[in-house]
């Protein structure tokens, strides 16, 4: 195989997976990141307030399977919480609260509670072992000449107690993998040089972050179980039709909550936050006994309110210079718990591709001696990426649209309990 140099924009989980497939391939890789590095305490998570929970599941955890890496999975897989099923709260006629578990499989296999940073972190930690792979934080990309091979970062201070002007350098390489997120420089650059259909669109929902403390009554008892205020194997949902609000089990015992509402709505708690409690005891039965409502108004009025986005593009490549993958891709919206899982699975799809051609190269003439030409196998394994992986990630974009309906509202219908039961009949 011949070793190339692959540069990776984005050390997010999508970029940072990306990095590990092509270095266990043995290319020279270098990750260029916009933001100072994850691991440092002072480093806030993209869009954030803390380390978020994601929904992990098959999709997501057989990239990292396949990742060429002893350690990934144990260590990712030890810190993750099983959930079985979603938790549906609400309130009888009576006045009485209800929760009601809803399996998610029907073979009775779990998703998982995943802390986004930890697995990031996880990648970063296994990158720097490799001796073919350099970081270079701090860089964001500004321009890309795809023809040419060359990119330009701006070299940003990270000391900011003396901030000077940032610099600009140049890099050459032999293939860029675009991983930068939703708004990503490299898919701006990439379509200048393919013709791009791309779409874009906002939905009319906002999003804040919450929190349920763990258990204080109980955490000094020894089970683990008790440090959690409410199930910790479900996701939760409080449904309002219009609205939800959802919580995510942590393992320190927490729940990370994220509120989903339209912006009219927002607008109206914005203008007077003290009525947050008496909505949510309207809507959302029973958040008040996890959540006190003074903590409810400090998290809605100091975490950011923010967008969310689904973005469809394709094709996905130039030629054999340019790869994007996972949100600079197809970002979707949150509620089918897909984003990560889906960015994780195209580096896979990728990598499959890459090492078919390559294999198809090879046998084609094995007593032919002279050197093969990578960048002719990387353009046909291209093509094909972008034409098989588009439309699936298509899909998924559209399925994570629709699911918004069945998690705020469908989840309490008399015709969703009945296609559910007979489902499982
Ligand atoms: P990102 O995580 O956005 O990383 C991109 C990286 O590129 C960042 O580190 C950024 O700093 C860097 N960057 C940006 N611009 C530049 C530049 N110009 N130069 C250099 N570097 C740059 N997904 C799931 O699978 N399950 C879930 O349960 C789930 N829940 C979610 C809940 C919410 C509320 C939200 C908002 C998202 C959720 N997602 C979920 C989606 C998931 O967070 C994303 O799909 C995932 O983070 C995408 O990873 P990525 O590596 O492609 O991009």
């Amino acid at each position: 195989m011949t070793k190339q140099k692959y540069i990776v924009v984005g050390a997010g989980p999508v970029g940072s997976l990306a990095a590990l497939y092509a270095a266990n391939r043995g290319h020279e890789v270098e990750i260029y990141e916009l933001r100072s590095d994850l691991r440092d305490p002072s480093t806030t998570p993209l869009n954030f307030t803390k380390s978020i929970n994601l929904a992990l599941s098959e999709r997501g955890i057989n990239a990292m399977r396949h990742a060429g890496s002893k350690t990934l999975l144990d260590h990712v897989m030890n810190s993750v919480i099983p959930m079985s099923g979603r938790m549906i709260h609400g309130k009888r006629p009576s006045g009485e609260l209800y929760e009601e578990s809803q399996t998610y499989d029907v073979h009775g296999r779990d998703i998982f509670a995943a802390d986004r940073a930890e697995l990031n972190k996880t990648l970063l930690d296994i990158l720097e072992e490799m001796p073919n792979v350099k970081f270079y934080f701090n860089h964001k990309l500004t321009g890309a000449d795809f023809k040419r091979r060359v990119a330009w970062f701006e070299v940003r201070n990270s000391d900011k107690s003396s901030p000077g002007r940032a610099k600009e350098v140049e890099v050459s390489f032999d293939f860029m993998m675009g991983a930068d997120g939703a708004h990503s420089s490299v898919r701006y650059h990439l379509m200048k040089y393919v013709r791009m259909d791309y779409q874009q669109e906002y939905i009319d929902t906002l999003w804040c972050e919450f929190q349920i403390n763990p258990n204080t009554k109980r955490h000094n008892t020894h089970s683990a179980l008790e440090r959690f205020a409410i199930s910790p194997n479900h996701l939760h949902i409080w449904p309002g039709k219009q609205f939800m609000f959802i919580a995510i089990p942590s393992e320190d015992g927490s729940f990370t909550c994220t509120l989903f509402m339209p912006s009219a709505n927002y607008a109206a708690l914005e203008a007077d936050s003290s009525k947050l409690p008496s909505f949510f005891d309207q809507h959302f039965p029973g958040v008040t006994s996890l959540i006190p409502p003074k903590e409810l108004i400090a998290s809605f009025e100091t975490n950011p309110h923010l967008p969310l986005i689904s973005i469809k593009c394709a094709p996905y490549h130039s030629g054999s210079a340019v790869v994007i993958l996972g949100d600079a891709a197809h970002a979707m919206v949150p509620f089918y718990g897909q984003g990560m899982n889906a960015g994780l699975e195209d580096v896979r799809t990728l990598f499959s591709l890459l090492d078919k051609h390559e294999a198809t190269a090879e046998s084609n003439d094995p007593s032919d001696p002279a050197p093969l030409d990578p960048s002719l196998q990387r353009r046909a394994a291209l093509a094909e990426y972008s034409a098989v992986r588009a439309p699936d990630a298509h899909a998924i974009n559209d399925l994570a649209l629709q699911n918004y309906v069945e998690m705020r509202a469908s989840v309490l219908s008399p015709a969703y309990r009945l296609r559910k039961a007979l489902e499982e009949w």
